[in-house]
């Protein structure tokens, strides 16, 4: 069968991501038991050859310089597609394996996710600490199928792109250098310790009890990240009521937005992470969050929330690569870090919950301590990524670095057995960074433009409203520069971190 042209390529590529994308979706919230990619995938197999990669790559070249973008972003889904081809059986495989195993626990078993998900709930330290290491143990026992999986994908790209260099071919996706996205914030992060230190010693103190290792291990983060002792004030039953109120207050009615379909249902098998699983934007947009009570999930519903209201907001006219396709997620981390930093904000805590000043000021210092500790565990998690990638066709994969740097960022040891498990495809830790970073230049931005109360304010729904019309277009280095900053200036970042 002979290649596609662009257009027939992108059609039918669209309707490739729909089924792909549900399929994800029934896996991850607990619809069905067993992934089925590979068969989807299979269905799809014309679109991805070698030939159609051929055809893509000489009118990408040939595009007037309007176009090549979005050319370029059919190129690389296809690229990437040919190796989904190759693996989706195998990666199935494991997916699948991973959601039969189970953990011994209290004379019973637990699937490895409802493990992970109690992490979250359960009050008792020793017995947390307990299930966390029984958890590390039966998630290690994968880590040669997944370090296997890394090699061959490794492998692949490296032919199907020509480019050997782990770190080079994902510049060479993303548009950008990693290197002085590290350096960055690095720099941010260290500037920031002495105070984060001091937070570090009284909010462990505080939600982890007298008890507490000086350096708890990290089946405790779940429950620190929940802010669990707070939990009487911020409890699951509220929490979609404010949050749907919090956004009003911005300009957004969630539940009139045609596109976004929620599922805030709780399943075993559904992963307790939060997601957004857009498969056909504007029209369809999945919104998905498993409540278990605690102020983590108010931010986890905002910080969807931002993901869902990006994609659902697109200009439904846009051509595919620019509402569903991108080199990466940094753009959309911002939509979703601005929202979930509402908590943040005391008067957040004084408007919803009817807290005092002073009570409000201690919560919102507590949030600020929980997404503290997040930025500094990714600035740790892309040192070692890069470390792990640049050695990875030398060494073919080890966790040296990884529980020394993450360890020594955050206070909380992460065992080096963990790493392949913790490792996200394609860098996403440094989306995530660079959405920090800018997440923190549009939040002063809407201070000085909209004042201090922004995140109450209409005229922030509208600055936003025009940037989610654009859809996944701009990249986030674009948008730096519209609203003044440098890329990588992190000086909003840093007073932000050090705030008292
Ligand atoms: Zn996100």
């Amino acid at each position: 069968m002979s290649a596609r042209d662009v257009e027939s390529f992108e059609r039918c590529l669209e309707a490739y991501g729909i089924e792909s994308a549900e399929e994800a979706r029934a896996v991850r919230v607990g619809e069905k038991e067993t992934s089925e990619q590979a068969a989807v995938v299979a269905r799809y197999a014309d679109l991805f050859t070698r030939e159609q990669l051929a055809v893509l790559r000489a009118a990408e070249e040939a595009a007037a310089e309007d176009d090549r973008e979005s050319v370029a972003r059919l190129r690389l889904t296809c690229q990437d597609g040919l190796v989904t081809l190759e693996l989706a059986e195998r990666e199935d495989e494991l997916e699948n394996a991973l959601l039969a195993a189970r953990v011994p626990w209290d004379g019973d078993e637990l699937p490895l996710r409802s493990a992970h998900a109690r992490l979250a709930v359960e009050p008792d330290y020793a017995r947390r600490a307990a299930l966390g290491a029984a958890a590390l143990e039966v998630s290690t026992r994968f880590n040669d199928d997944r370090r296997s999986l890394l090699a061959d994908r490794h492998e692949l790209d490296s032919e199907i792109t020509g480019i050997a260099d782990p770190v080079a071919r994902n510049e060479a996706e993303k548009g950008v250098t990693l290197r002085p996205i590290l350096d960055a914030v690095d720099r941010a992060r260290v500037e920031s310790t002495s105070r984060f230190t001091s937070e570090r010693e009284r909010w462990l103190d505080r939600l982890l009890g007298p008890e507490r290792e000086e350096t708890p291990s990290s089946a405790h983060m779940a429950w620190v990240r929940r802010l669990s002792p707070l939990e009487s004030t911020y409890t699951k039953e509220r929490s979609i009521g404010v949050c749907l109120a919090t956004l009003e207050r911005i300009g957004f009615d969630l539940e009139a937005e045609q596109g976004i379909r929620t599922d805030l249902e709780d399943r075993p098998q559904k992963s307790p992470r939060a997601c957004v699983i857009a498969s056909d934007p504007p029209r369809v947009v999945h919104l998905i969050t498993r409540a278990q009570g605690g102020l983590h999930d108010y931010e986890a519903f905002l910080h969807e929330a931002g993901h869902a209201l990006h994609y659902a907001g697109c200009d439904a006219s846009l051509p595919l690569a620019f509402r569903s396709l991108s080199r990466d997620h940094a753009l959309t981390e911002i939509y979703s870090f601005l929202f979930d930093s509402i908590s943040c904000e005391p008067g957040w805590h004084v408007e919803h919950f009817g807290l005092s000043d002073a009570d409000a000021r201690e919560n919102a210092a507590a949030a600020r301590f929980s997404n503290t500790i997040l930025f500094r565990r990714y600035s740790a998690k892309l040192g070692f990524e890069l470390d792990f990638w640049s050695r990875f066709p030398v060494d073919g994969g080890t966790p040296d670095g990884y529980e020394e740097r993450l360890t020594a960022a955050t206070g909380i040891r992460y065992l080096a057995a963990n790493h392949l498990a913790d490792t996200d495809a394609g860098f996403y830790s440094a989306d995530y960074l660079r959405a920090w970073i800018r997440a923190a230049q549009v939040r002063s931005h809407l201070r000085g433009e909209v004042g201090d109360d922004w995140w109450r304010r209409v005229e922030t729904g509208a600055f936003l409203r025009d940037l989610f019309r654009e859809g996944t277009r701009p990249t986030t280095e674009e948008l730096a520069g519209r609203i003044g900053y440098e890329p990588l200036d992190t000086a909003a970042l840093v007073d932000e971190l050090t705030a008292v």
